[in-house]
């Protein structure tokens, strides 16, 4: 777990990013702020598959274009590259993908001038992306993974995505941001690790009611959550992305009530994941 924030800047909980690594691979989702920064604290207490800044990084999947998920674009492209990532990055993600790289890589084609053409004598090509705009299906397949994206639920962000990781040894499925869908159950079921997203019930009760409907039609409360688990049965329920914003004071004890609100419906092994966590 690179990032398990929100957009909120809590500075103990960077952007959203997960990375899942299959035989020394890395594979990122999402890119929120602070990617490189985490990638590289990971890299640092031996997670060594990411390489020192992400430079191993060479794959990525978006789950929707929400600036949290997002803002550590340029990071993810630019900062390896800096490191010595020479092969261009692949990058699938929902429509609007391709522009918005098109405008980062426009937008700093100063530094990218300046790196190759200068006395850094930097390569032409690690700063190179090629982007995928995916349509729900398997997008992605090599012989570490096939990666299933799924739509998911996520109110005007009609093209949002979750997907599923089939590796060798684990089945893994990231929710990214979504109210209740059945698709969620139906891609999940009998996985070996769910990560998923949650708000809990206490802090739900103290925003305002445009908030609770915010809530509502974009995101997932425990009590929803421990619904979707237990039909789904992912041997680890691991839970991300959890709102507080105007829910209050953020103190260690408001994840201790979101867990129990899950395990008031849910018995299966479920935890609340810490950035740099490892699962
Ligand atoms: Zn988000
Ligand atoms: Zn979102």
């Amino acid at each position: 777990m690179l990032g398990t924030g929100t957009p909120r800047p809590d500075p103990r909980r960077s952007g959203p990013a997960t990375a899942i690594v299959v035989n020394d691979t890395p594979y990122l989702i999402d890119f929120g702020p602070g990617v490189i920064r985490r990638a590289t604290a990971a890299y640092e207490k031996g997670v060594m598959a990411l390489g020192f800044g992400g430079v191993n990084i060479r794959t990525a999947f978006l789950t929707h274009m929400h600036s949290d998920h997002t803002i550590g674009y340029p990071d993810l492209i630019f900062t390896p590259w800096v490191m010595g990532r020479k092969e261009p990055l692949e990058v699938y993600g929902p429509k609007g993908i391709k522009p918005m790289t098109e405008h980062i890589l426009k937008a700093w084609q100063v530094d990218i001038d300046g790196r190759v053409n200068g006395l850094n004598r930097h390569n032409s090509t690690g700063c190179k992306v090629n982007a995928h705009e995916i349509a729900p299906g398997v997008v992605f397949q090599d012989r570490n993974v096939t990666v299933t994206a799924f739509p998911v639920r996520h109110e005007e962000m009609v093209d949002s995505f979750g997907y599923r990781f089939e590796t060798p040894d684990r089945t893994i499925v990231i929710s990214g941001d979504t109210a209740p869908t059945q698709a969620i159950i139906d891609y999940s079921r009998g996985c070996d690790v769910l990560i998923h997203e949650a708000y809990s019930m206490a802090t739900y009760d103290k925003v305002s009611s445009r908030s609770q409907e915010f809530r509502r039609s974009h995101h997932t409360s425990s009590i929803e959550l421990a619904k979707i688990a237990s039909a789904a049965t992912p041997a680890l329920l691991v839970i991300y992305h959890r709102s507080n914003a105007g829910g209050g004071p953020v103190s260690s004890d408001s994840e201790d009530v979101l867990l129990d609100e899950i395990r008031r419906d849910y018995s299966g092994p479920v935890v609340a994941a810490h950035d740099l966590d490892v699962f």
